[in-house]
Protein backbone atom coordinates (compact mmCIF):
# COMPACT_ATOMS: atom_id res chain seq x y z
CA UNK A 1 0.00 0.00 0.00
CA UNK A 2 1.44 3.38 -0.98
CA UNK A 3 0.00 6.49 0.54
CA UNK A 4 -0.32 9.56 -1.02
CA UNK A 5 -0.86 12.36 1.23
CA UNK A 6 -1.04 14.98 -2.15
CA UNK A 7 -3.82 14.97 -4.61
CA UNK A 8 -3.75 17.20 -7.36
CA UNK A 9 -5.87 17.74 -10.18
CA UNK A 10 -5.85 19.45 -13.51
CA UNK A 11 -8.53 19.98 -15.32
CA UNK A 12 -7.67 20.50 -18.78
CA UNK A 13 -11.28 19.91 -20.35
CA UNK A 14 -13.13 21.66 -22.09
CA UNK A 15 -16.50 20.53 -21.12
CA UNK A 16 -18.94 22.58 -18.92
CA UNK A 17 -20.43 19.51 -17.32
CA UNK A 18 -16.82 18.43 -15.26
CA UNK A 19 -16.85 19.50 -11.85
CA UNK A 20 -13.52 19.15 -10.06
CA UNK A 21 -15.01 20.77 -7.02
CA UNK A 22 -17.50 18.38 -6.30
CA UNK A 23 -15.31 15.53 -6.76
CA UNK A 24 -12.92 16.76 -4.42
CA UNK A 25 -15.70 17.32 -1.81
CA UNK A 26 -16.65 13.57 -2.53
CA UNK A 27 -12.78 12.49 -1.82
CA UNK A 28 -12.89 14.53 1.86
CA UNK A 29 -15.68 12.82 2.73
CA UNK A 30 -13.84 9.52 2.17
CA UNK A 31 -10.02 10.10 2.41
CA UNK A 32 -10.47 12.67 5.66
CA UNK A 33 -6.63 12.73 6.24
CA UNK A 34 -5.52 13.61 1.93
CA UNK A 35 -4.72 16.76 0.91
CA UNK A 36 -6.88 17.37 -2.44
CA UNK A 37 -6.75 20.14 -3.84
CA UNK A 38 -7.18 21.81 -7.71
CA UNK A 39 -4.63 23.21 -9.41
CA UNK A 40 -5.93 26.75 -10.98
CA UNK A 41 -3.73 26.52 -13.84
CA UNK A 42 -3.34 24.40 -16.67
CA UNK A 43 -0.62 22.17 -16.84
CA UNK A 44 0.26 23.06 -20.39
CA UNK A 45 0.49 26.19 -20.84
CA UNK A 46 2.25 27.51 -18.08
CA UNK A 47 4.53 29.63 -20.39
CA UNK A 48 4.37 30.07 -24.46
CA UNK A 49 7.80 28.08 -24.96
CA UNK A 50 6.49 25.03 -23.01
CA UNK A 51 3.14 25.34 -25.20
CA UNK A 52 4.98 25.24 -28.28
CA UNK A 53 7.17 21.95 -26.84
CA UNK A 54 3.38 20.43 -25.86
CA UNK A 55 1.75 20.96 -29.10
CA UNK A 56 5.12 19.15 -30.35
CA UNK A 57 4.79 16.29 -27.75
CA UNK A 58 1.40 15.95 -28.74
CA UNK A 59 2.49 15.75 -32.32
CA UNK A 60 4.18 12.77 -31.77
CA UNK A 61 2.31 10.88 -30.13
CA UNK A 62 -0.67 11.06 -32.07
CA UNK A 63 -1.72 7.18 -33.27
CA UNK A 64 -0.34 6.91 -36.96
CA UNK A 65 -1.29 3.37 -37.28
CA UNK A 66 -4.37 1.76 -35.90
CA UNK A 67 -3.71 -1.41 -37.56
CA UNK A 68 -7.71 -1.09 -38.95
CA UNK A 69 -9.26 2.37 -38.56
CA UNK A 70 -12.37 2.03 -35.92
CA UNK A 71 -15.56 2.98 -38.09
CA UNK A 72 -17.87 1.37 -35.71
CA UNK A 73 -16.74 3.71 -32.80
CA UNK A 74 -17.95 6.52 -35.54
CA UNK A 75 -14.14 7.67 -34.90
CA UNK A 76 -13.17 9.90 -38.07
CA UNK A 77 -9.26 8.65 -38.50
CA UNK A 78 -6.33 10.76 -40.14
CA UNK A 79 -3.39 9.08 -41.76
CA UNK A 80 -2.40 12.17 -43.46
CA UNK A 81 -0.19 14.25 -40.81
CA UNK A 82 -1.32 17.52 -42.73
CA UNK A 83 -4.15 17.04 -41.19
CA UNK A 84 -3.58 17.78 -37.59
CA UNK A 85 -5.80 19.42 -35.86
CA UNK A 86 -8.49 18.89 -33.14
CA UNK A 87 -11.77 20.37 -34.65
CA UNK A 88 -13.73 21.69 -31.82
CA UNK A 89 -16.39 23.85 -32.49
CA UNK A 90 -17.88 25.87 -29.88
CA UNK A 91 -21.45 26.24 -30.43
CA UNK A 92 -23.36 29.87 -28.43
CA UNK A 93 -24.42 26.98 -25.94
CA UNK A 94 -21.37 26.33 -24.99
CA UNK A 95 -21.73 22.58 -25.65
CA UNK A 96 -18.58 21.31 -27.69
CA UNK A 97 -19.16 19.28 -30.30
CA UNK A 98 -15.79 16.51 -31.29
CA UNK A 99 -16.18 16.76 -35.11
CA UNK A 100 -13.13 15.52 -35.67
CA UNK A 101 -10.96 13.36 -33.15
CA UNK A 102 -7.35 12.41 -33.16
CA UNK A 103 -5.55 9.19 -31.02
CA UNK A 104 -3.22 9.76 -28.74
CA UNK A 105 -0.69 7.12 -27.17
CA UNK A 106 -1.71 7.50 -23.50
CA UNK A 107 1.77 6.12 -22.39
CA UNK A 108 3.84 9.00 -24.52
CA UNK A 109 1.41 11.81 -22.78
CA UNK A 110 2.03 10.34 -19.63
CA UNK A 111 5.81 10.14 -20.18
CA UNK A 112 5.54 13.72 -21.30
CA UNK A 113 3.92 15.04 -18.20
CA UNK A 114 6.59 13.12 -15.83
CA UNK A 115 8.83 15.20 -17.55
CA UNK A 116 6.83 18.59 -17.49
CA UNK A 117 5.89 17.97 -13.74
CA UNK A 118 9.64 17.39 -12.83
CA UNK A 119 10.47 20.41 -14.20
CA UNK A 120 8.30 22.08 -11.48
CA UNK A 121 8.11 20.18 -8.84
CA UNK A 122 11.78 19.01 -7.31
CA UNK A 123 10.77 14.88 -7.81
CA UNK A 124 8.00 13.32 -8.61
CA UNK A 125 7.26 11.27 -5.74
CA UNK A 126 4.29 9.17 -4.63
CA UNK A 127 3.30 11.71 -2.08
CA UNK A 128 2.03 13.37 -4.63
CA UNK A 129 -0.58 12.30 -7.24
CA UNK A 130 -1.23 14.38 -9.78
CA UNK A 131 -4.40 13.39 -11.71
CA UNK A 132 -5.04 15.04 -15.12
CA UNK A 133 -9.13 15.19 -16.68
CA UNK A 134 -8.03 15.70 -20.43
CA UNK A 135 -10.66 15.83 -24.07
CA UNK A 136 -8.00 14.00 -25.86
CA UNK A 137 -8.68 10.80 -26.96
CA UNK A 138 -6.16 8.50 -25.16
CA UNK A 139 -5.23 5.14 -26.77
CA UNK A 140 -3.00 2.43 -25.61
CA UNK A 141 -1.64 -0.68 -28.27
CA UNK A 142 -3.00 -3.90 -26.83
CA UNK A 143 -0.52 -6.90 -27.98
CA UNK A 144 -3.06 -9.57 -27.65
CA UNK A 145 -4.89 -8.06 -31.22
CA UNK A 146 -2.30 -5.62 -32.41
CA UNK A 147 -3.88 -3.07 -32.46
CA UNK A 148 -4.56 0.88 -30.43
CA UNK A 149 -8.04 0.78 -28.19
CA UNK A 150 -9.15 4.14 -26.83
CA UNK A 151 -9.29 4.46 -23.15
CA UNK A 152 -10.86 6.40 -20.37
CA UNK A 153 -8.46 5.72 -17.55
CA UNK A 154 -4.53 5.45 -17.69
CA UNK A 155 -3.00 4.51 -14.32
CA UNK A 156 -0.02 5.51 -12.73
CA UNK A 157 1.31 9.25 -11.61
CA UNK A 158 0.21 11.39 -13.32
CA UNK A 159 -3.01 9.47 -13.83
CA UNK A 160 -5.15 11.22 -16.86
CA UNK A 161 -8.75 10.46 -17.34
CA UNK A 162 -10.32 11.24 -20.83
CA UNK A 163 -13.68 12.25 -21.60
CA UNK A 164 -13.69 11.37 -25.34
CA UNK A 165 -12.33 7.87 -23.77
CA UNK A 166 -15.64 7.60 -22.07
CA UNK A 167 -17.14 7.91 -24.86
CA UNK A 168 -15.35 6.02 -27.83
CA UNK A 169 -13.53 3.71 -25.61
CA UNK A 170 -16.57 1.68 -24.22
CA UNK A 171 -18.39 -0.43 -25.70
CA UNK A 172 -21.72 0.84 -26.22
CA UNK A 173 -25.34 -1.45 -26.78
CA UNK A 174 -24.77 -4.30 -29.48
CA UNK A 175 -28.13 -3.09 -30.96
CA UNK A 176 -27.27 0.16 -31.32
CA UNK A 177 -24.34 -0.94 -33.60
CA UNK A 178 -26.64 -3.27 -35.66
CA UNK A 179 -28.45 -0.31 -36.32
CA UNK A 180 -25.40 2.09 -37.00
CA UNK A 181 -23.94 -0.04 -39.40
CA UNK A 182 -27.18 0.06 -41.42
CA UNK A 183 -28.02 3.47 -41.61
CA UNK A 184 -23.95 4.91 -41.24
CA UNK A 185 -24.52 6.78 -44.27
CA UNK A 186 -27.77 8.88 -42.95
CA UNK A 187 -26.83 11.30 -40.46
CA UNK A 188 -29.90 12.21 -39.41
CA UNK A 189 -30.86 8.91 -38.64
CA UNK A 190 -27.68 8.10 -37.10
CA UNK A 191 -28.97 11.28 -34.65
CA UNK A 192 -32.15 9.80 -34.12
CA UNK A 193 -30.00 6.23 -32.73
CA UNK A 194 -27.87 8.50 -30.76
CA UNK A 195 -31.31 10.28 -28.88
CA UNK A 196 -32.90 6.58 -29.21
CA UNK A 197 -29.92 5.24 -27.23
CA UNK A 198 -29.49 8.21 -24.93
CA UNK A 199 -29.75 6.73 -21.73
CA UNK A 200 -27.40 3.59 -22.54
CA UNK A 201 -24.47 5.32 -23.22
CA UNK A 202 -22.37 8.57 -22.42
CA UNK A 203 -22.11 11.49 -25.33
CA UNK A 204 -20.24 14.36 -25.47
CA UNK A 205 -21.92 16.80 -22.98
CA UNK A 206 -23.62 14.07 -20.84
CA UNK A 207 -24.29 15.70 -17.58
CA UNK A 208 -23.48 12.22 -15.86
CA UNK A 209 -19.99 12.37 -16.96
CA UNK A 210 -18.87 14.47 -13.81
CA UNK A 211 -19.70 10.29 -11.45
CA UNK A 212 -18.05 8.66 -14.20
CA UNK A 213 -14.90 10.78 -14.04
CA UNK A 214 -14.93 10.30 -10.09
CA UNK A 215 -15.07 6.75 -10.73
CA UNK A 216 -12.01 6.64 -12.64
CA UNK A 217 -10.47 8.76 -9.68
CA UNK A 218 -11.35 5.90 -7.35
CA UNK A 219 -9.82 3.30 -9.83
CA UNK A 220 -6.57 5.65 -10.04
CA UNK A 221 -6.15 5.93 -6.02
CA UNK A 222 -6.81 2.26 -5.69
CA UNK A 223 -3.78 1.50 -8.16
CA UNK A 224 -1.87 3.10 -5.25
CA UNK A 225 -3.57 1.59 -2.78
CA UNK A 226 -3.78 -1.66 -3.58
CA UNK A 227 -0.07 -2.03 -4.84
CA UNK A 228 -1.08 -1.57 -8.89
CA UNK A 229 -4.32 -3.22 -8.83
CA UNK A 230 -7.07 -1.12 -9.12
CA UNK A 231 -10.01 -3.15 -9.78
CA UNK A 232 -12.56 -5.59 -8.59
CA UNK A 233 -14.37 -8.52 -9.39
CA UNK A 234 -17.86 -7.41 -7.79
CA UNK A 235 -19.94 -6.11 -10.49
CA UNK A 236 -21.70 -2.83 -8.54
CA UNK A 237 -18.31 -1.84 -6.83
CA UNK A 238 -17.12 1.53 -8.45
CA UNK A 239 -13.69 -0.38 -8.65
CA UNK A 240 -15.01 -2.75 -11.18
CA UNK A 241 -13.23 -2.69 -14.66
CA UNK A 242 -16.06 -1.73 -16.87
CA UNK A 243 -15.40 -2.70 -21.03
CA UNK A 244 -19.01 -1.35 -21.97
CA UNK A 245 -21.39 1.49 -21.51
CA UNK A 246 -23.88 -0.09 -19.60
CA UNK A 247 -20.99 -1.41 -16.69
CA UNK A 248 -20.00 2.13 -15.98
CA UNK A 249 -23.54 3.93 -15.96
CA UNK A 250 -24.44 0.61 -13.28
CA UNK A 251 -21.35 1.04 -11.11
CA UNK A 252 -21.24 4.82 -11.11
CA UNK A 253 -24.79 6.33 -11.87
CA UNK A 254 -27.00 3.12 -10.55
CA UNK A 255 -24.77 1.49 -8.21
CA UNK A 256 -22.76 4.31 -6.76
CA UNK A 257 -21.17 2.03 -4.11
CA UNK A 258 -17.79 0.61 -3.07
CA UNK A 259 -17.64 -2.75 -1.96
CA UNK A 260 -17.39 -4.27 1.73
CA UNK A 261 -13.89 -5.20 0.78
CA UNK A 262 -12.65 -2.04 -0.67
CA UNK A 263 -14.24 -0.37 2.41
CA UNK A 264 -11.69 -2.24 4.52
CA UNK A 265 -8.66 -1.25 2.48
CA UNK A 266 -9.35 2.07 2.52
CA UNK A 267 -9.94 2.07 6.04
CA UNK A 268 -6.36 0.70 6.44
CA UNK A 269 -4.95 3.28 3.61
CA UNK A 270 -6.62 5.77 5.78
CA UNK A 271 -5.27 4.24 8.83
CA UNK A 272 -1.67 4.06 7.70
CA UNK A 273 -1.49 7.98 6.92
CA UNK A 274 -1.28 8.03 11.09
CA UNK A 275 1.77 5.36 10.60
CA UNK A 276 3.10 7.52 8.16
CA UNK A 277 3.14 10.70 10.27
CA UNK A 278 4.93 8.94 13.01
CA UNK A 279 7.37 7.49 10.53
CA UNK A 280 8.58 10.66 9.23
CA UNK A 281 8.28 12.16 12.88
CA UNK A 282 10.76 9.97 13.66
CA UNK A 283 12.68 10.27 10.98
CA UNK A 284 12.79 14.12 11.90
CA UNK A 285 14.57 13.33 15.58
ZN1 LIG B 1 -14.65 -3.63 -4.82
Amino acid sequence: MVYCKNIHFYNESCWPEVNIEKIIAYLNKILPNNVIEKEKKSLLYLNSIDKQKITSFYNQAIVQDLKKPLYIYGLNYYHSSSNYKDKKVVTPSKKIEFIDLLLYDGFLIQKLLQKFLKKYEQELTFSRLDIMVTDKLLCTFDESDWRYHARSLICGNPALISTSGIVEGLAKPRDYYYELYFFKENHDIVDELKKKYNEQFINYNDPRINDIIEGLVLQSLFYFINSGEPFCQNRNCRLFNAHVQDDIIRINIKEKKICQRHKILLNKYNKSHFINNNRSKNAEK
